[in-house]
């Protein structure tokens, strides 16, 4: 979220944020509410000192009629205390409840209202016979078990079965052996985390709107991506400034109900309730972020480009940002088989977040000599969603005689170069 003091001194900027990015929030009575709560705070200390001086008075009295009315006056403020602090928390939540619907500030470069294709890299497959779609190709290859899937925890879930299985997890070492090499440090998260810290990391954790499982009668929800348990591991820390910047590839599974996605399109792997993903998740200086952010997406660039896959860049539109993200690229990889006669489908996506996740979570850094405390910026990015990852290699790489080309990098993985045997 946003500095409440930040939005009180700069609210014509926030309020065009907003509109740019077209999220509703009564920015106008955050701010009126916050200097009521300003000049309540100043009452509520008043009163405190009084009590303070009173309970003074009411100690060193010595006539008993005297005493006794400072008993009273005694009583009579500290239910005014009590009152005004009741107050105060209440303006407290309710300004909190409207800073968490601000979101980020934008980056200058961030297109207004449509998606700027950056570049388009690598050879779109020209196949001399007429592609399968990934379902197709896992029905032919037994790579994965919708049916199965279905029966047994419902609509959008699935096994992965034989090579399947094993492309999955070829995928995810390459992917991690990559990030190792580039100084990421290999984490396995939970696959759960509290409300507050899926809150904190900008997501919605209940209520009918929301992507999040959360299970009844806890506190607790399944992870939509493993951003939200990477940024709460450092949650409530002070970061020394020489540790920074913390690089780490976190592997989870994923879990999303998909509220709201009836109609687009659902085959297969595409939208699933489940899938396993590597995220790359960084901490740096608020100054090294946007260096960060190109260095995630080169990163991503390069494991697509290793996977023999076509793709475009996306810088994401002011109006599709959301509330953390202040730039966010996607990468979508060329997919054969979508649509009529192939089409781009999502398969990455990295966000600059600033400071705007450390502040609900309260990550800092301190800078060894200095005073003081400055919130840390937080960036994460996929580095590889398997069942999206999946169907680009199976659509891109699939031959005439029916069998689908291991790409060299997964070879090592996958202890074999092809997958299937010819038609
Ligand atoms: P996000 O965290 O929403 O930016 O998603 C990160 C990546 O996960 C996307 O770029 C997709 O590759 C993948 N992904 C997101 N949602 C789903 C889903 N429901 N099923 C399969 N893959 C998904």
């Amino acid at each position: 979220m946003l500095d409440l003091r930040f939005i009180r001194e700069e609210t014509e900027t926030v309020k065009e944020n907003c509109h740019l990015r077209r999220i509703e929030a009564d920015v106008d009575r955050l701010v009126e509410l916050a200097a009521r709560r300003a000049e309540q705070t100043t009452t509520l200390q008043d009163l405190q000192r009084q009590q303070n001086e009173v309970a003074k008075k009411t100690g060193k009295a010595k006539d008993p009629e005297e005493r006794k009315g400072f008993v009273e006056e005694g009583k009579r403020l500290k239910a005014e205390a009590a009152a005004a602090e009741e107050d105060n928390r209440k303006l407290g939540e309710e300004i909190a409840a409207i800073q968490r619907v601000i979101p980020n500030l934008t980056h200058p470069d961030v297109p207004p209202e449509e998606d700027a294709v950056l570049r388009e890299v690598g050879t779109k497959p020209n196949f001399d016979f007429k592609p399968l779609d990934h379902v197709e190709l896992c029905d032919r290859h037994r790579l994965a078990n919708f049916e199965a899937g279905a029966k047994v925890a419902g609509a959008d879930f699935y096994y992965l079965t034989g090579d399947g299985a094993l492309l999955q997890m070829a995928l995810v070492q390459y992917a991690m052996k990559k990030l190792v090499g580039e100084g990421f440090t290999p984490v396995i998260t939970p696959d759960l985390a509290r409300d507050q810290v899926v809150a904190g990391t900008g997501f919605t954790p209940r209520g009918p709107e929301t992507q999040i499982y959360a299970i009844e009668e806890t506190d607790l929800c399944l992870v939509a991506t493993a951003e939200i348990t990477l940024a709460g591991m450092y949650r409530d820390e002070i970061i020394t400034a020489t540790d920074l910047p913390i690089q780490m590839a976190g592997l989870s599974h994923c879990f999303r109900t998909e509220a709201g996605a009836a109609g687009r399109a659902t085959r297969g792997l595409y939208r699933v309730h489940q899938f396993t993903k590597v995220e790359m998740f960084a901490f740096t200086l608020p100054e090294e972020s946007d260096a960060m952010h190109q260095r995630l997406l080169k990163v991503e660039e390069e494991i697509f480009q290793g996977l023999n896959v076509p793709y475009r860049v996306l810088d994401i539109a002011a109006n599709d940002l959301g509330g953390p993200a202040y730039r966010k690229f996607d990468l979508e990889a060329w997919m054969p088989g979508r649509g009529d006669g192939g089409e781009y489908g999502e398969v990455t996506s990295t966000s600059n977040c600033t400071d705007y996740q450390a502040r609900r979570l309260n990550i800092r850094f301190k800078t060894p000599g200095q005073k003081g405390t400055t919130f840390v910026h937080m960036l994460n990015g996929t580095a590889v969603a398997a069942g999206r990852a999946m169907i680009a290699v199976l659509e891109n790489n699939q031959q005439a005689d029916g069998t689908i080309r291991v790409p060299e990098a997964l070879v090592p993985f996958m202890g074999k170069d092809v997958i299937g045997s010819p038609a």
